[in-house]
């Protein structure tokens, strides 16, 4: 049967091939058209369904030139604002040096916490606008950031404002959380409930009624926070009506998931060490494993997040940069696919899904945005590629043709042939 055609066309792609994501499932179309109206997809399906009638409705015709169309990137964690560099860390620790030893030089999280504090808001904006303008210009329209480099109600605010003025100033869709609880501020070394408390009381609230923030995180590992000082934040952040974000056994199994199952949380990350048990906390409380390949590569980690169980189970797997300076300063998503093709042995199909519904699940944001459906919003990028694995398969390359926000077409390549 025709998909029932839209009144008025703004954009009509033709000549391509399209890999829709649609019902959580990698579907594809080959030789398809799409039609966006407005900022949503209007029309999808065969391109010879096409009336020529509705071809002479539409406002412009993109010949994609037997590319594919996948939907824009959703990149849903990272924490892209921050001051300082960690490059020279970078290099002592190539060149031997422990992190004890990096630590007492004053590297590590405090060097870019220190930086973040003394950097003003527009220079961390223009720090972090190169960072999200390279996101974008390699097909991700969606990204979450978090806060976390400030450790304190006065830096922890700023970088929230940051990230505010980062989506009202680019297209990209902007999702904030904040990680106030990320470390325990040096100030607070011997006193981490203290610290817990200032979260609570103090920062918390203030977030939610500055409206600056839909979710709340928190790194729950031995060397950061505790179960019951995440659960303390976990019950403040449910009361206020904030969603629920969990760094979760990463480096241990700290029962991190399954306290953040029992909070209905959005999503668990990192996930290395998870128990079968709490994974099956996950499936029953729908909860989205947020799997992070770039921070496994760069620290050189060897225990694999158990991706067998998370199949078995039917949890949604995203895949995310975890853009950062310490653990994952990765700027690409197409190698962020490829890692976690060959590291954490996910297929080409589960990786593009883990890039794009499945990451809009794990920001509540599967309703409008991560698939190609009609009524969706138009966030799509236009691939010059043989096949959709193309992605997964030619590490690091982007070969971009267009990029599509909500109908309004930025990156366009075919211009310049
Ligand atoms: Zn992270």
């Amino acid at each position: 049967m025709t998909p029932l055609e839209p009144d008025k066309i703004d954009t009509l792609f033709i000549n391509c091939h399209l890999a829709t994501m649609t019902g959580n499932a990698f579907s594809i179309i080959e030789k398809a058209a799409l039609a966006v109206t407005g900022k949503t997809i209007s029309w999808i399906g065969k391109e010879k369904d096409l009336s020529d009638h509705l071809k002479t409705k539409c406002q412009k015709v993109i010949d994609c030139k037997n590319g594919w169309i996948l939907p824009g990137f959703v990149d849903c964690h990272t924490h892209l604002v921050w001051g300082g560099s960690r490059s020279n860390e970078f290099e002592m620790r190539l060149a031997g040096a422990s992190y004890e030893e990096i630590s007492k030089k004053g590297g590590g999280i405090f060097s870019t916490v220190q930086a973040t504090r003394k950097a003003s808001k527009d220079e961390l904006f223009i720090l972090a606008s190169k960072r999200v303008a390279a996101l974008l210009s390699q097909g991700i329209t969606t990204l979450e950031i978090k806060s976390g480099y400030g450790l304190n109600l006065e830096t922890e605010l700023k970088l929230l404002e940051v990230i505010r003025q980062l989506d009202k100033d680019f297209p990209v869709h902007i999702e904030a959380t904040f990680l106030g609880a990320h470390a325990l501020p040096r100030e607070f070394a011997n006193d981490p409930d203290g610290y817990i408390d200032l979260v609570t009381d103090t920062m918390l609230p203030k977030i939610k009624n500055q409206g600056i923030a839909t979710a709340v995180d928190v790194f729950c590992e031995h060397i950061a926070f505790n179960l019951s000082q995440t659960k303390k934040v976990f019950q403040t952040a449910k009361d206020l009506g904030l969603n629920i974000k969990l760094h979760a056994e990463q480096l241990s199994d700290s029962n991190g998931a399954a306290l953040a199952a029992q909070f209905s949380a959005l999503s668990c990350d990192h996930l290395e060490y998870l128990s079968l048990d709490s994974a099956k906390k996950m499936a029953d409380n729908h909860v989205t494993a947020v799997l992070l390949p770039g921070a496994f590569y760069f620290l050189k980690e060897t225990q694999k997040p158990p991706v067998d169980i998370l199949r078995k189970l039917k949890i949604p797997m995203a895949v995310s940069t975890d853009l950062n300076p310490g653990s994952s300063p990765v700027h690409s998503m197409t190698l962020v696919l490829n890692m976690a093709c060959v590291l954490f042995g996910l297929t080409c199909e589960e990786a593009l899904l883990g890039a794009t519904i499945h990451g809009a699940k794990a920001l509540s944001l599967e309703k409008s945005k991560g698939s190609i459906e009609k009524g969706k919003d138009a966030d799509l990028v236009v691939w010059d590629i043989d096949t959709a694995a193309d992605l997964c398969y030619l590490a690091g390359l982007t070969p971009i043709k267009m990029v599509i926000i909500e109908g309004r077409i930025l990156h366009d390549n075919f211009k310049n042939e």
